[in-house]
């Protein structure tokens, strides 16, 4: 790690010291006491091995450093040199802007977090050491990002943006790929963890500026969701979405969007409807431009845009290394100045920008604003009351195209082009490209904004209508909500039917198990589907069904790094394919099943990054007149996406259900089991859902013993999911009764069936059999009813065998195996169709989806329609004078 440290120094000084064959230059000293690369490495593998040899000669674990310890000396020298260690690790993480809270001794889960922070660490350092070591070899001489893997770097000419003619050269020349093979995650940096687990997504807002109607206690109560015992290990939203399920409070007010009511009653100005005149932008070159990236700037700039009646917005994204995506970067400009946001940074105090986004007396001008209001949504809790969307007006106007570059072309004559769109934007520092580029997204924008608000008025005869129609359209893109990407058992035939193959049996079940397992690693490790493995490549796998890993990996080129990493599992999942029977395949008749839910499109082309499906000649020109819109579709000519009215695709998507604790009526798998079974194994499934992420699956990659060492998170979540009232166990002891005897006969009569499905059967209830004993068990010891209350935590994990289970509302109905070991539930077969809904109707429960789409919905029971016009959140700062110190802000 020091090495590391040093090595970027010396990469500043010189980038070729570390090769040997570029010697030319003299140099001084690398740093004190080492003249160059090697000598300094060669000292510090000393130091390392020293180190080793040190730490291997101490009182073994067990026996022998019991006895040491009864020394009280020994204990001490221990002590002070264990903090020591930690401290100087503290500070290398620190030096390399990795979180750091190594001296943290009092954590319950201390070691594992620990662990779990140098695991980070390392990565973010030894990423970085790549860089470096990239650098230091040439492939990046400057400062630049480098070229993927692979690809042909083209003669770099790099013309500014606006440059107009083509006297440069051919497009080939002139293309730049702005990507970086080692980008250090900024997730790692983040302060709220990422929320990849298979529910639904709960808006991240907790206050209201602006508000016509307040927010609901849920949100603003989120605050003090520490205190619940969930809470500790899983992302807030999940532990919000478990406690909301289990108490069944406010789920209406949960998938609701925050500002729906605001932006119902939001009615245009006057003077909006108005002919402006327009106002001429500043020449790029006289305009301030600052970048944006402490809070107290934030609330500055917050204060500024205050004032103001009108701003543009714009962001950049990056998708390929995420599993839900990144917001990277905001644009804002007035009419006097830029400012380029680093949302990457700022991330947990964008929020605070609501203010002005939600202001209805200001006027957020964007162009094609379809994902970044899903965007400001997902990863700030961000709203826009009162947006006017310049492609919407290009669409009104009937414009020869819709594009930002087609708009200024045509009203600034600026000449620009898309060559950045898709470059890497978590790069930092940003490259001046980058940052010149991101900064004319919104330059102009508000003289077009007042260009086609003149146009609009002129062609409809200086009739408000069809401007009235850019605003109301705007507004409807408001509305939106972000929806995540939900996992259900049938999401994997709407990918296969795209793939045009027709598989049989055994193809479609490769297929269906590696959906799964990308899926799940995928969320597991944050990282895009894509990353994980590319379609064709899942495609061209359970098409050939190799017999050897290699074949596996023969498939894939190049190999995506997951797939090498655990070509082994992926081998067992080919080979359980290959078991099944052989059978033509009837996909089209699986294809009927019906639809699933809105799914993260699958996208041809991620990024310039995923080279893996592109060959060189493939990769996009980047020329104007054909963007490579395929993901986001922002800008297609081709594609009337704008257009389509959501009542209809409504129709396409299959709402979503929360009904994790509910017995839902999924459909039977082809063995058809006896009903006990069937409602046992449901149960088994609901018991996953919440902690699916969390969990072990299959013991493939967490270990075993992690479940009964009351150290791990694991532990903990386990002992938690256990716990439940006393009521609900004597209900359920009595249940478990009638089941067994009921189980019994269904035995008899179901012989020949249980056969078939034993194998399977009894993995999937090795999980119920664990939380069933330890319900006996503590039926008989336990006595009082008791309350949730944080002290139980730390109880829970000392006494485990104490502790009450919770289960599923319907007790088990069956009599499952004893067993010794937890062992969850494999993902892949897991039932989540209860959150597709793909059997809606005669379910009660809320549903999310549905109220995405009715706006007029009354309010929830119990909640005041309408507070009055003006009032504002009671949790939120009233007076414009006092907002914008910092102390004003409230704490998150
Ligand atoms: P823009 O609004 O043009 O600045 O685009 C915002 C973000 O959308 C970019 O940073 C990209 O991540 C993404 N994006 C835009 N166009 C495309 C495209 N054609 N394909 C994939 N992603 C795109
Ligand atoms: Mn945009
Ligand atoms: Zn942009």
């Amino acid at each position: 790690m020091m090495a590391t440290g040093k090595s970027r120094d010396s990469t500043k000084s010189g980038p070729k010291e570390a090769s040997s064959d570029t010697n030319d230059e003299e140099k001084p000293e690398l740093c004190a006491g080492f003249k160059d690369v090697d000598a300094f490495v060669k000292y510090g593998l000393g130091a390392v091995l020293s180190a080793t040899k040190a730490s291997a000669s101490l009182p073994q674990a067990g026996d022998e450093y019991d006895f040491y310890r009864s020394f009280p000396g020994f204990q001490e020298f221990c002590e002070s040199q264990g903090d020591k260690l930690l401290l100087c690790m503290s500070q290398i993480m620190q030096y390399h802007g990795c979180r750091s809270l190594m001296r943290d001794r009092n954590k319950l889960t201390g070691v594992e977090e620990r662990f779990d922070l140098v695991v980070d660490s390392n990565d973010a350092i030894l990423e970085r050491a790549g860089i470096l070591l990239d650098e230091a070899d040439g492939v990046n001489r400057s400062q630049q990002p480098v070229m993927p893997a692979g690809f042909q770097p083209p003669k770099i000419v790099v013309s500014s943006w606006n440059r107009k003619g083509s006297g440069s050269g051919s497009r080939a020349e002139m293309f730049r790929l702005l990507h970086a093979k080692n980008v250090a995650r900024p997730q790692l940096k983040f302060k709220e963890k990422i929320d990849n687990s298979n529910t639904p997504f709960i808006p991240k807002i907790f206050i209201k500026p602006n508000a016509l109607k307040p927010l609901p206690s849920y949100f603003t109560s989120k605050q003090s969701r520490k205190q619940r015992p969930e809470d500790h290990n899983v992302p807030a939203a999940l532990a919000d979405f478990i406690h909301q399920q289990r108490t069944q409070e406010h789920v209406e007010d949960m998938f609701a969007h925050p500002y729906q009511f605001e932006l119902n009653h939001l009615s245009i100005q006057e003077s909006l409807l108005s002919k402006p005149e327009p106002q001429m932008y500043k020449p790029i070159t006289d305009t301030k431009c600052s970048f944006i990236d402490s809070l107290e700037d934030l609330v500055a700039l917050n204060e500024k845009l205050c004032k103001l009646s009108e701003f543009a917005v714009d962001l950049e994204h990056h998708s390929y290394r995420s599993f839900l995506g990144l917001t990277c970067l905001m644009q804002i400009s007035t009419r006097e100045e830029d400012f380029i946001i680093d949302t990457l940074e700022l991330r947990s105090e964008l929020y605070i920008l609501n203010e002005v986004f939600t202001d209805p007396s200001i006027v957020k001008v964007f162009h094609g604003a379809d994902s970044d209001i899903e965007w400001l949504q997902r990863d700030f809790g961000l709203y826009v009351v009162n947006l006017f969307d310049t492609h919407q007006a290009s669409r009104a106007l009937n414009m020869a195209r819709h594009s930002l570059d087609h708009l200024l072309k045509h009203y600034c004559s600026v000449d620009s082009d898309k060559r950045y769109q898709l470059a890497d934007w978590r790069i930092r520092p940003l490259p001046d490209e980058m940052v010149q580029y991101a900064r004319t997204d919104t330059h102009y924008l508000l003289y077009i904004y007042d260009r086609m608000r003149v146009q609009l008025l002129d062609t409809n005869h200086g009739q408000p209508g069809l401007l009235q129609c850019v605003w109301s359209r705007s507004k409807d893109i408001c509305l939106k909500k972000y929806v995540k990407p939900i996992y259900t058992e049938e999401s994997y035939l709407e990918l296969q039917r795209k793939q045009k193959k027709s598989f049989n049996t055994q193809q479609l079940t490769a297929f269906r198990l590696l959906f799964a397992w990308r899926d799940k690693l995928a969320r597991q490790e944050d990282e895009s589907t894509g990353y994980v493995l590319p379609t064709h490549m899942m495609s061209k796998i359970s098409e050939e069904l190799p017999k050897e890993p290699q074949g596996i990996i023969a498939c894939c080129s190049p190999v995506p790094p997951l797939v090498r990493q655990q070509v082994n599992e992926l081998h067992l999942l080919v080979q359980e394919a290959r078991e099944t029977p052989l059978l033509k395949a009837e996909i089209d008749a699986q294809k009927k099943k019906g639809l699933t839910p809105i799914k993260k499109l699958e996208v041809v082309l991620f990024g310039p990054h995923d080279t893996s499906r592109v060959s060189d000649s493939d990769l996009p020109p980047f020329s104007t007149d054909e963007l490579p819109v395929k993901q986001g579709l922002l800008f297609s000519e081709d594609e009337p996406r704008m257009d389509v009215d959501v009542q209809k695709t409504h129709s396409l998507i299959a709402p979503a259900k929360i009904s994790l604790f509910e017995e839902t009526e999924t459909e039977i798998d082809q063995e058809s089991l006896p009903v006990s079974r069937m409602k046992a194994r449901r149960i088994i499934e609901s018991f996953e859902n919440p902690f699916k992420m969390y969990l072990p699956s299959s013991g493939v990659h967490v270990n075993k013993n992690a479940k009964f060492d009351p150290s791990t998170k694991i532990f903990e979540i386990s002992k938690r999911w256990k716990l439940q009232s006393i009521e609900q166990q004597t209900r359920e002891m009595e249940d478990k009764k009638k089941a067994k005897e009921e189980a019994k006969e269904r035995a008899k009569k179901a012989a020949e069936e249980r056969n078939k499905t034993k194998k399977s059967y009894q993995e999937s209830l090795q999980n119920v059999a664990t939380v069933r004993q330890q319900a006996a068990e503590s039926a008989k010891g336990g006595g009082q009813k008791r309350e949730r209350v944080p002290s139980e935590v730390e109880e829970s994990t000392s006494k485990p065998s104490k502790k009450q289970m919770k289960s599923a509302e319907k007790p088990p109905k069956s009599d499952p195996p004893p067993q010794d070991t937890f062992k969850p539930f494999d993902y892949s077969q897991s039932d989540l169709k209860v959150f597709a809904g793909t059997k809606a109707k005669d379910n009660t429960q809320f549903d999310p989806n549905r109220q995405a789409h009715d706006h007029k919905k009354k309010f929830p029971k119990g909640q005041k329609s309408n507070s009055g016009a003006g009032n504002r959140s009671m949790s939120y700062l009233t007076g414009r004078s006092e907002r914008g110190f910092r102390h004003n802000w409230p704490k998150r």
